[in-house]
């Protein structure tokens, strides 16, 4: 749970007020492709992370079902002001967790429960049978938080499509440039990109009236993954190939739109959420872990000047983060799940005008990639630990 990348004054600020704990239950073998405005992303000394491709000039192919290119073109050229990062979901999370001091991580420590303590803050319960007594808690549990559910959240809503994703790995090497490839289908749509020298991530979108039955069989679900595209152009197939089975998952996806006065503050009485757990988004604009990220900075800065106070500066700070916060989510998860509605087309008619005239010749990836340019406050690197 709690989690952000607290810079020195910051981290500082939280310790000599108590401990930061951690509570983390794994790590998905999934990757993140951050797009983003140059200059614009938080400034998280990225410098440490493993971003292997990161200096790669990133060319974007999209392409019909049938291998047919629908356009091509240099992000730089399209718009100097855009770039891409595509980084192993594994390696983000070592790399931060790596800057925390030691023992501030409680690994696979399960929430079963938290209310309210009588003489103040929250009793969390876990399913180990451990309790924490804790001032603040941050809730990044994911779209299924019970710490948004226990504040009132509703469940995430699901928008009528289902996302298999995975890994190719290629030990001697793979055969792919510094390319994002989308494909797109009737009702389907699917990409590859690559993120290191030996890896391809990669994904498949579909419609699906419902989320279907959960499969834990891992070979099943690559298998159904790979029936779906199976005529579809050679270089996709080959990256499902070289996945191996337990590194594939299926997600139906869902997202969480913050209608005013109808959805509960992102925060009450100390506790707060952040990322998933608060505004699950569909991955249409590839954000979702990019807010979750900008979340945590926005609230460790407003936090840490808090915290030098009384508990009316921390719940004003919470609720400052929420307003704040609010104002550029909204309207990023209505216009992710806008997004997706678009690219699920399954009308031959429709998807006849966006594979001819749309994709080629209406999208600028400039105006479309404008939410990207989010400027975050500057963050301090951590120099000890
Ligand atoms: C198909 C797909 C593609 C995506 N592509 C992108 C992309 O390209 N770019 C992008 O920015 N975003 C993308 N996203 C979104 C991104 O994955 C999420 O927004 C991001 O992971 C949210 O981070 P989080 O920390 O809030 O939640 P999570 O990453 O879900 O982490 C939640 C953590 O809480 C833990 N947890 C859950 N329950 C408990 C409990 N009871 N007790 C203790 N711990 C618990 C979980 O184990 C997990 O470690 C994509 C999502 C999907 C589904």
């Amino acid at each position: 749970m709690p989690s952000a990348s607290p810079t020195n004054s910051v981290a500082s600020s939280f310790r000599s007020k108590g401990t930061v704990r951690t509570l983390k239950m794994r790590i998905l073998g999934a990757t993140l492709i951050f797009f983003r405005g140059k200059g614009a992303m938080l400034n998280l000394d990225v410098s440490y992370l493993n971003l292997l491709m990161a200096s790669a000039p990133y060319r974007l192919v999209m392409r019909a079902d049938d291998g047919r290119e629908l356009r091509s073109f240099l992000f730089k050229d399209e718009d100097p002001g855009q770039e891409v990062r595509a980084v192993e979901r594994r390696v983000l999370l070592e790399t931060l967790a790596s800057r925390l001091p030691q023992n501030t991580i409680n690994f696979s420590s399960r929430l079963k429960s938290i209310r309210k303590h009588d003489s103040g803050g929250s009793l969390l319960e876990l399913e180990d049978g451990g309790c924490l007594r804790a001032k603040i808690v941050i809730g990044c549990d994911g779209v299924r938080s019970p710490i948004a559910k226990w504040m009132g959240f509703s469940e995430p809503r699901y928008v009528g499509h289902c996302a298999f994703r995975g890994l190719g790995v290629y030990p001697g090497g793979h055969p792919h440039k510094s390319k994002v490839n989308y494909i797109y289908g009737r009702g389907i749509r699917a990409g590859f990109v690559p993120i290191s020298p030996t890896k391809v991530y990669w994904f498949i979108c579909f419609n699906s009236a419902s989320p279907g039955p959960k499969i834990t069989d891992a070979s099943l679900l690559k298998q159904e993954a790979f029936n779906l595209v199976r005529s579809w152009p050679a270089e996709l197939l080959d990256v499902i190939q070289n996945t191996p089975d337990d590194v594939v998952i299926k997600t139906p996806l869902v997202d969480r739109w913050l209608w005013p006065g109808l959805t509960p503050s992102a925060s009450t009485n100390g506790v707060v959420v952040v990322g998933d757990a608060w505004h699950p988004m569909t991955p249409n604009l590839g954000q979702g872990a990019c807010c979750a990220l900008e979340d945590s900075v926005v609230l460790v800065k407003k936090l840490a000047g808090a915290m030098q106070g009384g508990q009316d500066l921390v719940d004003a700070a919470l609720r400052d983060y929420s307003q704040e916060r609010w104002a550029r989510i909204f309207p990023l998860c209505a216009r992710s799940n806008l997004v997706g509605s678009l690219l699920q087309w399954d009308n031959p008619l429709v998807c006849a005008f966006r594979n001819n005239i749309m994709v080629p010749k209406l999208v600028r990836l400039g105006p479309f990639l404008e939410h990207t340019k989010f400027e975050c406050e500057v963050l301090e690197p951590m120099t000890s630990r």
